[in-house]
């Protein structure tokens, strides 16, 4: 009755774990990929306006005029990347499967980092592509023997995220030259996830789009400004690639949320400073907290941290010790075939971040406690 594609995607196996939670009372939610405060006031009072003002109707395939303007002077100002086209996309999401279908044929492969956000690879299955994962374990960082291990003659693109679902990674420069160099090389597209963009905590963020030129640069506005409910991003880059993502928008996602597309010109006005230094100390606590008992790349961007599972739990033993005591976290299996590592993600409340962080301590105290009983 369904289709073969149907086969190829399942379910998350760590679903039954998050309906879990609804079960429980005043929980400690560190498996959401999602900033915990709400959209900013001046971009909720933009967005009632422009429903007032009769912003209810389909906008153009591309979106707002303007707010691709200013989507394309941003990049231009931020990294001197001058795309050929600009999209407004359903999410970063809606960009992702846009750019997917128009890169890759059936049997294609696309490199993907590993550990990776899950739907990178889905999506390859979804189509009929091959996602084939380039190693980034144990520091995250990008190695020129990683990626020739990963490319054959099939590859047609390599995806890259920096800041990093799930590690909180972000490349250096030498790492996305050495990208640009390898794409240059093999004659690859590259698609860069930029959606962490605004949490960047050490360095300024910089972009692949610097140094080279094919890349489909996407990002938006779900993170940055608390709306990811809203739906909308956006891609730029060539404009032969733009105009096919363009097309199969048209047939498929007909435009962005034209609500929200009014709401995100104010939203790149709008300064997020305060909230991004927020999340830098929740990080730093974060590493603070957690150095001592685990194996930790301390993040640099985004909201998560991948710590190395405690020796001789597995991540579903972990995230049921940790559940035990009201804490969700996510198996690093989410995101890898590794069963080595967990996520968590520090988009919380400074109460229920340090709750949490009390747990997590316990738990590895006792693993190890474990650990040194099993060897006397
Ligand atoms: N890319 C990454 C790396 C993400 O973590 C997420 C959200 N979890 C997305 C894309 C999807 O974002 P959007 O809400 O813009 O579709």
């Amino acid at each position: 009755m369904l289709a073969d594609r149907t086969l190829r995607v399942q379910p998350s196996g760590i679903r039954k774990i998050f309906e879990l939670v609804a079960s429980l009372e005043d929980p400690v939610d560190f498996s959401i990929g999602q900033a915990d405060f709400d959209v900013p006031e001046p971009v909720k009072e933009a967005a009632i306006r422009a429903i007032r003002e009769g912003f209810n109707r389909y906008s153009v395939t591309q979106g707002d005029a303007e707010l691709n303007e200013r989507i394309r002077q941003r990049v231009k100002l931020s990294y001197g990347f001058d795309p050929g086209a600009s999209l407004v996309t359903a999410g970063v999401s809606g960009g992702l499967l846009l750019a997917y279908l128009v890169l890759l044929n059936p049997e294609d492969e696309i490199l993907i980092p590993d550990p990776h956000f899950v739907m990178y690879r889905v999506l390859a299955d979804i189509i009929g592509a091959r996602a084939v994962t380039y190693d980034m374990y144990p520091d995250f960082k990008i190695r020129r023997e990683a990626l020739e291990r990963a490319v054959t003659k099939k590859t047609r693109a390599l995806l890259l995220n920096s800041p990093s679902n799930p590690t909180g990674r972000v490349c250096s420069p030498e790492e996305l030259q050495l990208v640009a160099e390898f794409a240059r090389e093999h004659d690859l597209i590259v698609i860069s996830d930029e959606i962490y963009d605004a949490f960047v905590y050490d360095e300024p963020f910089r972009s692949i789009s610097e140094w080279y030129e094919r890349t489909v640069l996407l990002s938006g506005f779900s993170k940055t400004y608390g709306m990811p409910g809203w739906r909308i991003g956006y891609a730029v880059g060539p404009e032969e690639i733009l105009d096919a993502m363009k097309t199969f928008q048209q047939f498929t996602f007909v435009c962005a949320n034209t609500v929200a597309q009014q709401a995100a010109l104010y939203a790149l006005a709008h300064d997020c400073t305060e909230q991004v230094q927020g999340y830098r100390k929740k990080r730093d606590r974060v590493v603070e907290r957690l150095s001592g008992s685990y194996e930790l790349v301390p993040p640099q961007g985004s909201f998560y941290a991948f710590p190395r599972l405690p020796a001789g739990l597995s991540g579903v033993d972990f995230v049921q010790q940790a559940l035990a005591e009201k804490v969700l976290v996510v198996p690093g299996t989410a995101f890898s075939a590794r069963d080595t590592h967990f996520r968590l993600s520090f988009a919380a409340s400074d109460e229920h971040l340090e709750r949490g962080l009390d747990v997590l301590e316990r738990v590895a105290a006792r693993a190890s406690q474990k650990q040194a009983g099993a060897s006397t």
